[in-house]
Order: C-alpha cells, then structure tokens, then sequence
C-alpha cells in the first residue's frame, strides 16, 4: 500500500536544544502513527550557524567560500542526526541523510547555490523499508561532491525542493510563528491569522511574520507543492500557501466588497538614490544601471521623470545594507554618462497592499492613496505589479501607514 507521503521542515528554534529534539520527534511519531511516510529536513540547532560564522570570521575575516560551505554544513548534520536518534529511542525505525546522500545536487556557487537536480534514489529506497527519513537541510553537493549550502534560511528550499522530487503530497514547514498574518502583528495587534494564501501573494508578503526563503515558495508555485506553515510549539492551525482559486469579484458585487485585499507589508531596509539632469536619450539608463547589475544589487522602484529640456532625473532604491556600494557605483559613471550629481535618503520605506484579488479591478490604488492622505503621510514614489501596489513613505510614518492600511482595507475585520 503507497502511503502519503509528507515532508516536514522544521527550522532551527524547533530543535534548539535537546528536548526540543525530543518533542519534534514526538510530532513526526504522532504523524507516523496517523499513517504516513514522512521526510523530515531539518535547520541547524538554533543560531548554530551564526555561531559557526563568527568562528570561522575569528580565525579569517574572508574565509574560503569552500571551507565555510563544508563547515556550514555541519549544523544541519548534527540536528539531523540528533533527531533520527531521538525517533530511534521512541521505537521507530529512523535513518539521517546528508544533503548529499539525499541526492542533492547543486551549482558551485558557494554559499548561495542551486538546485540542479535531486536524485531521490535512495530516499525512495528507505522509504519502502519503512523508514522515517531526516535529511540535513540547507545544504548539497555539486558533481564534484564539494559540498555547498544554499544561503540562508534555505532549508525551507531544501523541504519544497525535495517535496517536488518526490511527488509529496504536501510540505510542512513548522516554525516559531503560527503562520502568515495579514500584517506583522507587532505593527498591527489586530492582525489576524490567515487560512490559505497564494504562492504570488506570499512572496510578496514574505518580508514579515513566518520569514521563509523565496526561492521556497517559487519552487512551490512552480511544482505546485502545496505548503502548510505552523507553529511547531502547539497545535494551533496555520496557513497553507496553494494556488488559490481566481477570485475575480463579480460585477454584482457592491463596489465596496469588491476591494480584496489579503494583506500589508512593510519594508524598512530602503534607501533611495537619486541621479540628477541625466541626458534624455538612448543608452543612458542602461550605462547607469549595468554597473549595479554588475555587481549583483539588485534594485527595486525605478522612476524617471518626463524630460524638461532633455534631461531627466532617475530615483531608484535599493535595500539600505546596498546602499554605500551603489553610490560608489553611480559615482563612477556620473561623468561618462554626463549627469550633474547623485543624492541619497536612507531614512525610508516601503509600505504595500497586497492582494490576488486586486487584479484586473480599479480602485485600489485611489483608495490606498487616500487613506495615507487622510492620515498625513507623504507619498514619496509608487510602484504597482499586478497584485501590489507599493509606496515609499518616511520610515518614521511607515507602522502609522501600515496600521491605517490595516483598517482602511477592513483587515482588522474578519473576512
Ligand atoms: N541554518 C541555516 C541558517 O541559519 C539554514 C536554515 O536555517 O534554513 O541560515
Ligand atoms: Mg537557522
């Protein structure tokens, strides 16, 4: 008889110290005893890898990318070999896989690499023996059997990806919140807790809360593995990230229902640059962001002006950590590309609304612009995608914004 088969994550103050190992255990036995196969991937013990940074930063300020992939590595082994033996004490039969072992193979890109392919050979294998499986998360091996890590927090990629290998019929991912809100509830006390989300919303909701790694949830949405975040602490239920059915308002719908929104996002690592009296034609922007490219910033809102007199200015931000080497950047190509000078604010931030529901419906914008005008905050640039539309505010009136949003959007009330 094929069982269902579950992959369950779970992240490094799940199994931070050794009882906490005992009751993951626990959890994976209850699922176990309900009746189905269960691949666990789990993080390093608590800070662990922070801890090994520091160390190896103490003994070379710029470690060898190698090296540090190897000794990274190690974290996740020692909880998942932890774990298998706390399985093995409750009476059932467990086995620890490395990255490795597990069939995952990556690029060579150290410290940020991908998944190439996942070789669930031997995971299958154990599994039909009966086996409750747990593989170190975060982490692989390119051809050449070097191991690398996939950048951090990547164990939730691991999960997704080896969910996807294997046709699991859904992913887990147990953590220290109990799910995605529809706003950080430190901002927002009333936030509520959300059923289901969608995998595009979801990135665009990631910067708070459950905190997962985006390249998580691309492979979910791309492979359609459905994903169910939760407290790994209580058995409180969480939220599932799925393609969630269109939901196109109908015309019958009064016009105020039809505003849907599914959450507020609030980012404060912003910063913008702004390049003044550029010459207006071709081969300007691209001369000016090509460096930034270059070097792998990556940036956000763009926004040029109409030209006067055939110069423009571009205001474009970029996170606030990126922002020293961004203008060093824009510095070097100023006079070849013959603009006057290079301004920056690092005391911004973006604020967004949210929502699948938004699609192909007018009135968000309008209305998101209104309630920040009726409580004075200033709009500073606005970028929309098709789900989003975001606006770069004062930091200092950011939580004020996402809290008049928060209500405005009649999220403080239930659905
Ligand atoms: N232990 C790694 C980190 O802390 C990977 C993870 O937690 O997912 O980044
Ligand atoms: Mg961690």
């Amino acid at each position: 008889m094929v069982l269902p088969l579950i992959v369950q994550k779970y992240g490094g103050s799940s199994v931070a110290d050794a009882e906490k190992i005992m009751s993951v255990a626990r959890r994976i036995g209850r699922g176990r005893d309900s009746g189905v196969d269960i691949v666990a991937v789990v993080s390093a013990m608590g800070d662990t890898t922070d801890a090994l940074i520091d160390l190896a930063r103490s003994i070379s300020p710029t470690p060898d990318p190698r090296e540090l992939d190897l000794l990274l590595s190690t974290g996740e082994l020692v909880a998942c070999t932890l774990l298998t033996m706390a399985l093995r004490t409750l009476g059932y039969s467990a086995l620890s896989l490395s990255g490795t072992q597990a069939g995952i193979r990556t690029d060579t890109t150290y410290g940020r690499a991908r998944i190439h392919s996942i070789d669930t050979g031997r995971v299958q294998m154990e599994l039909a023996k009966g086996q409750l499986i747990v593989v170190a998360g975060f982490q692989g091996a390119t051809e050449d059997l070097d191991i690398t890590t996939l950048g951090r927090g990547g164990s939730d990629t691991t999960a997704v990806a080896l969910a996807a290998a294997l046709g699991a019929d859904r992913c887990e991912i147990y953590t220290d919140v109990d799910g995605i809100y529809s706003a950080d509830p430190r901002i927002v006390p009333r936030a509520r807790k959300l059923d289901e989300i969608g995998y595009d919303e979801m990135l665009e909701l990631a910067s708070y809360g459950a905190k997962m790694h985006p390249r998580s949830i691309e492979l979910g949405s791309f492979y359609q593995v459905p994903i169910y975040v939760a407290s790994s602490f209580g058995d409180a239920p969480g939220t599932l990230i799925h393609k969630k059915p269109d939901e196109n308002p109908s015309d019958e719908d009064p016009m105020e229902d039809r505003i849907r929104v599914t959450g507020i996002a609030c980012n404060t690592n912003v910063a913008k640059i702004t390049v003044r009296s550029l010459p207006d034609r071709p081969g300007i922007a691209a001369a000016l962001f090509e460096p930034l490219a270059k070097v792998g910033m990556s940036i956000d809102t763009i926004v040029q002006n109409t030209s006067v007199e055939r110069s423009t200015d571009i205001s474009f931000t970029v996170s606030r950590t990126d922002l020293d080497e961004a203008v060093r950047q824009v510095e070097g190509v100023l006079d070849s590309i013959g603009a006057t000078g290079v301004v920056s604010d690092a005391t911004l931030a973006s604020v967004s609304v949210i929502g699948s529901g938004m699609q192909n419906t007018p009135g968000y914008a309008s209305r998101m612009f209104r309630i920040l005008a009726d409580g004075n905050v200033n709009i500073d640039m606005i970028t929309t995608s098709e789900i989003r539309i975001s606006c770069v505010v004062k930091e200092e009136q950011a939580q004020e914004a996402v809290r008049l949003l928060h209500h405005g959007f009649q999220l403080d009330q239930d659905p």
